[in-house]
This record gives C-alpha cells, sequence and structure tokens, in this order.
C-alpha cells in the first residue's frame, strides 16, 4: 500500500505516519528526516541542504526527487509506505507521477490533514524528542509520564529540531501556502483527494485515517 499524507508543518504528519506503519506493515519516508540524516553525517548533500532548511525554505527540487526516486527502489519499500513531507510543490508532485509511471506504481491513498494554521506555531515550537528511540512528545499536550523521562524506553535525554523555532516557523509556514499548498488542488481535481480533521486528538486522527485507508 502506497499512502501520502499531506498538510503544513505541525499537522501531525510524522506522528500519524509512524502509527500507520505499525498498523500496516508499510514504511515511513520523511523527506526532512532523511535531510536531517544527511545534515547530521556531514554528507555533500547535507551540506546543500542545510542553510535552505534552517532558513525555513525548501530545498531544490531536483535533490528532493532524487532522494526519494533511490529510496523508493531499496527493499525496505517493496510492500508499501507512507509518504510525509513530500511532494511539497507542483513539480514534485508531477516528478512522482512520471516515477511511480515508470516503476509500475499507484498511490492508493491522498490524505489531506486539515488544521488550523495558527495552532500549528504552538504545535511546532513545544514538540521535542526523545534521543535514544525518537517517541514524540510536546511541552504542553504530551508530556511523558514522569518527567524527563521517555514513556517508550525510559532515556533521559531529549532532542528538538534546529527549525523548530517560532521565526523558522512563520517561514516554513508561508513555504507552505506558496508552494505547497497549490498541491491540495492537484490531487483533487485528480479526484484522488480525501481529508480527514487534524485538529482532533491524535488517538481519534489515527482513527479518522484508518477509516479513509479501509
Ligand atoms: P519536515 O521535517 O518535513 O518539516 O522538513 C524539514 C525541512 O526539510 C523543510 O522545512 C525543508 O527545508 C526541507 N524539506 C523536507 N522535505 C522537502 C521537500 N519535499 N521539498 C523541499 N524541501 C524539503
Amino acid at each position: 500500500m502506497k499512502l501520502m499524507l499531506l498538510g503544513p508543518p505541525g499537522a501531525g504528519k510524522g506522528t500519524q505516519a509512524k502509527r500507520l506503519e505499525d498498523a500496516y506493515g508499510i514504511i515511513q519516508l520523511s523527506t526532512g528526516d532523511m535531510l536531517r540524516a544527511e545534515v547530521s553525517s556531514g554528507s555533500d548533500l547535507g551540506k546543500q541542504a542545510k542553510e535552505v532548511m534552517e532558513s525555513g525554505g525548501l530545498v531544490s527540487d531536483d535533490l528532493i526527487i532524487n532522494m526519494i526516486s533511490s529510496r523508493i527502489d531499496q527493499d525496505d519499500c517493496q510492500k508499501g509506505f507512507i509518504l510525509d513531507g513530500f511532494p511539497r510543490t507542483t513539480p514534485q508532485a508531477e516528478a512522482l507521477d512520471v516515477m511511480f509511471a515508470e516503476k509500475d506504481m499507484k498511490l492508493d491513498r491522498v490524505i489531506e490533514m486539515k488544521v488550523d494554521d495558527e495552532a500549528m506555531v504552538e504545535r511546532i515550537t513545544g514538540r521535542y524528542t526523545c534521543a535514544k528511540c525518537g517517541a514524540g512528545y510536546h511541552d504542553s499536550f504530551q508530556k511523558p509520564e514522569v518527567e524527563g523521562v521517555c514513556d517508550k524506553c525510559g532515556g533521559t535525554e531529549f532532542t528538538r529540531r534546529a527549525d523548530d523555532n517560532a521565526e523558522t516557523v512563520r517561514s516554513r509556514l508561508q513555504a507552505y501556502h506558496d508552494q505547497t499548498a497549490p498541491i491540495i488542488s492537484y490531487y483533487r481535481e485528480k479526484g484522488v483527494l480525501e481529508s480527514v480533521d487534524g485538529m482532533a486528538g491524535i488517538d481519534d486522527v489515527t482513527k479518522q485515517l484508518k477509516e479513509v485507508i479501509g
């Protein structure tokens, strides 16, 4: 099964993609996670992407399209995947169509997570993850049961994304509106777009997604 989650930064795509991985035995393909791994490894690709990511802008289409195309060819993607954070521009969406046609693949669901933009700044600036297992938390909405200790693995170190500060979040939301929102219409016009209410609680959103996926 091949799924795509659409929505602005903070909509909960990553959180929900992790839950869908477990539920459907498919893997999350987050272009943001891939780029952060490249930045941490100090690769050439990471060096090219770092500054743009820190400013809240979008990395070049060519770089992203090549990265995702070779990722999809790997063995662990053959059972299926959830696209999270890709495509983010109309040229990326068009390139994905070509890529899928060449690979004889088909998208099963394109799901928009509808959210209220203003709430995204608070969601994003408060989020952090366990450095050991990657479990996600939030200063206000999802604290660990014991302060400073990960519920899932007992880890005591947590990290925050460099671009999750109030100023960069505004640029990321702007980039979403200018460059990514148009692809919602792209998929709507193709008649394949479905929507869920991303403002609902985390469990409720998962439930809605499972209903749409069937
Ligand atoms: P994310 O983790 O999806 O919020 O992505 C973090 C950052 O990585 C974004 O603000 C962009 O700078 C970059 N990025 C991730 N995915 C893409 C993409 N599909 N196209 C361009 N830039 C991307």
